[in-house]
């Protein structure tokens, strides 16, 4: 029998990257389910849930939430039928132990080593990409009002739906969470180097021209390694 395409993703980078942008279109090409935990966070948050009021504070600081708290939420969600297929992560893991950790869990669920992509963006675009940033309230499109406007202001092409910004995009919020990349996070792409896993993907350029680097460094990539 063939045994099922099986795969992790991971888009590493720091806040605004694009991570989200590139890893919500991969995962449609690959017709596999997208996980972010910033936004499966922002659920909990504006249910109300247990741990959205746990996360709810730690979010507006621009702290991270509690490995062991993101670690259960997505080994619960991969036990969902449709991540059989293989899973895209966007924002997992953040810190060494999360990695750490996410390297058992896939393992105890079967996938193969993850494919982590690195989007590299120097800190001068991320604080206009940040403050920038609107999201649709409906579907979670992603929208700059610099770089990648609506066509209507504050309303979203697909669905009609509001624009809204992140909390947690105010100038004072994102200086603690470009800190919290830079300690807490850089170090996972040595870690993935070191484990032979790492594709680096220059992110400085338009969304477009960034989406076809991705796919040229993973075409390569699977051309060297036939089981990508
Ligand atoms: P960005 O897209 O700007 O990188 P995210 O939406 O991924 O931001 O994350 C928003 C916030 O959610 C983070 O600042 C952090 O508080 C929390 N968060 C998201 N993912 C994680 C994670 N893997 N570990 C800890 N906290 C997380
Ligand atoms: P992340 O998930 O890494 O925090 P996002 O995908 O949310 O990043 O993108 C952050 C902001 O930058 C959004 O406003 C998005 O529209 C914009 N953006 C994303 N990629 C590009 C790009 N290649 N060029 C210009 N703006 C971009």
């Amino acid at each position: 029998m063939e045994m099922a395409l099986h795969r992790a993703f991971i888009f590493l980078g720091p806040p605004g990257a694009g991570k989200g942008t590139q890893s919500m279109r991969f995962a449609e090409r690959r017709a596999v389910p997208h996980l972010s935990t910033g936004d499966m966070l922002r659920d909990a948050v504006s249910r109300g849930t247990e741990l959205g009021r746990l996360a709810k504070p730690i979010m507006e600081r621009g702290d991270l939430v509690p490995d062991e708290v993101v670690v259960k939420m997505i080994e619960e969600r991969l036990d969902g039928s449709d991540c059989a297929a293989g899973v895209v992560f966007d924002g997992f893991p953040r810190t060494l132990p999360q990695a750490v950790q996410l390297g058992r869990v896939l393992e105890e669920k079967g996938f193969g080593k993850p494919v982590v992509v690195d989007l590299e963006v120097g800190p001068e675009v991320l604080m206009r990409r940040l403050t920038g940033r609107r999201t649709c309230s409906v579907c979670g499109e992603i929208y700059n009002v610099y770089d990648a406007p609506p066509r209507v202001p504050d309303v979203c092409d697909r669905d009609g739906g509001k624009l809204v910004q992140r909390a947690d995009d105010r100038p004072e919020v994102v200086q603690e969470r470009l800190a919290a990349y830079e300690h807490q996070t850089r170090p996972l792409t040595e870690y993935y180097r070191r484990l032979g896993v790492l594709l680096t993907v220059d992110a400085s350029s338009g969304v477009e021209e960034v989406r076809r680097a991705l796919d040229d460094t993973l075409e390569r990539a699977e051309g060297r390694d036939g089981r990508l």
